[in-house]
């Protein structure tokens, strides 16, 4: 391997982790959205079409002086799915360290 060589090589190995951190995948397939960037992959549940009480919308406001989002069953009650892949970094703003 000459210098140059190994020049490219050592580039390539600095930009591949630099496209990783910033790779994020989305895919949304029948009644299911998959998420993937370098911290997870998660396979997350999306409200049916087809649902005879949401239509696909995923919930409805209920009623009341303080209406809230009330999510409907057809995917509320479906499992994530989750595997951690990274350690995601505190974002503490107040760290334990001194100012000083
Ligand atoms: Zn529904």
């Amino acid at each position: 391997m000459t210098t140059r060589h190994l020049r490219a090589a050592l580039m390539l190995a600095a930009a591949v982790p630099l496209a990783a951190a910033r790779a994020a995948a989305m895919l949304k397939a029948g009644h299911w959205r998959l998420y993937a960037d370098r911290h997870r992959i998660e396979l997350m549940p999306r409200p049916r079409r087809s649902c005879p009480d949401c239509r696909g919308a995923g919930g409805w406001w209920g009623g009341g002086a303080n209406p809230e989002m009330e999510a409907c069953g057809c995917w509320a009650g479906r499992r994530t799915l989750r595997i951690t892949l990274l350690p995601e970094r505190s974002t503490d703003p107040w760290p334990d360290e001194p100012p000083f």
